[in-house]
């Protein structure tokens, strides 16, 4: 294990923060798989899989079952950790612009796409190793102008060239589910039987630059620039490690457990455990959708996320004791509801759930902010 510690440069005199990475393997194996938690820094289930994850691939090294390049970021977002307002971890959002700490991301392709011309031949091995360096020469050139910009550039700088990239996030109230374009089907089925994963949802274009996006999106945007001589090499997901309030050593070992097992059928370690799990049911992203709150008031819940429900179907209710009203929660879509917000209150117009279904009822970008 090789441990990195990278400098952020600091966002006012006298402070600056640092990134850390830990390795196993060596710089050359392929696969190389990336995996991170924290990007939100109020999601801490990832976090405490990968502190399990990592003592399980030191017990892997120790005894030479390592065959990829493993890197493990535990904790992505420094900046975000020490961001907290009235008590409370803001978590999602920098504090400086209110921006989201998982959108925004470098475009690679709009980057690096015009010093490609001319560059790309038939061999499409070839062609990944000619993609990746000006990837990396494009990350390199990147303008900086804020701290989260630089933290943005520091994170992609161990992923751009990866084969395998897991964004482990959480939700407010869920069931384990992820986020993944349908370039990899092979992987995406094999992340699901690992994780124990209920749904998996599937688009090729989300909006928003997210972090996972940023690695599987520009490989398609060349391939329609220059042609089917340009593979798709990357799988890349958000992965929503269930609740904020899921964090345990019990449930983590489990999830670190699911983790290494995915290394293993990747091929980046050998004689890890095999899946136990079944498939994750597939959904299309844009058949996902949220419900509004009509008033502001108590929220209150007759169903638990991983709930199978039918459109119309009553999920809860939103009481405003004061005017002594109470307006039902109702399913925008019948499938299965995923996940319910955290909070006991709501303003109206807020979203309170998400129901995935297999019909599609939305375009655009698709990606709740
Ligand atoms: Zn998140």
């Amino acid at each position: 294990m090789r441990t990195e510690t990278v400098p952020l440069s600091g966002p006012s005199p006298g402070t600056t923060r640092t990134l850390t990475r830990h390795h196993w393997g060596t710089e050359e194996a392929r696969p190389k798989v990336y995996l991170q938690g924290g990007l939100h820094a109020d999601e801490m289930p990832g976090p405490l899989a990968l502190y399990h994850l990592m003592q399980a691939l030191d017990a892997a090294e120790a005894g030479g079952r390592i065959t990829g390049h493993v890197v493990v970021v535990p904790l992505a977002n420094p900046v975000g950790l020490s961001e907290w307002l009235l008590h409370k971890p803001v978590g999602r959002r920098d504090l400086e612009g209110a921006n989201n700490f998982n959108r925004g991301y470098p475009d690679l392709a709009a980057l690096a796409g015009d010093g490609l011309e001319g560059k790309l031949g038939p061999d499409p091995e070839a062609n990944v190793a000619t993609i990746r360096a000006a990837f990396g020469k494009a990350l390199a050139a990147a303008k900086i102008e804020t701290e989260v910009d630089e933290l943005r550039i520091r994170l992609m700088e161990a992923t751009y060239d990866a084969d395998i990239v897991l964004d482990l996030h959480c939700d407010h109230r869920a069931v384990m589910h992820f986020y993944a374009s349908t370039a990899r089907p092979g992987i995406a089925d094999l992340l699901g039987r690992c994780t124990g994963s209920v749904l998996a949802l599937m688009e090729d274009s989300s909006g928003g630059n997210a972090f996972d996006e940023a690695h599987t999106a520009p490989w398609r945007a060349l391939r329609e620039r220059f042609g089917d001589a340009v593979p798709v090499p990357c799988f890349s997901t958000t992965l929503e490690y269930r609740g904020q309030g899921d964090v345990s050593d019990e449930v983590a070992a489990a999830d670190a457990e699911g983790l290494m097992a995915f290394l293993a059928g990747v091929g980046a370690v050998t004689g890890g455990p095999a899946p136990l799990h079944g498939p994750a049911e597939a959904m299309p992203l844009a058949g996902a959708v949220e419900f509004m709150a009509p008033i502001g008031g108590i929220v209150t819940w007759v169903t638990e996320p991983g709930d199978r429900v039918t459109e119309g179907q009553v999920l809860g209710h939103v009481t405003d004791a004061a005017a002594r009203r109470r307006v039902e929660i109702t399913a925008p879509t019948s499938g299965i509801l995923f996940r319910q917000e955290l909070w006991t209150t709501c303003l109206k117009g807020q979203g309170l759930c998400h129901v995935a279904g297999t019909e599609i009822r939305r375009e655009g970008d698709l990606l709740s902010d």
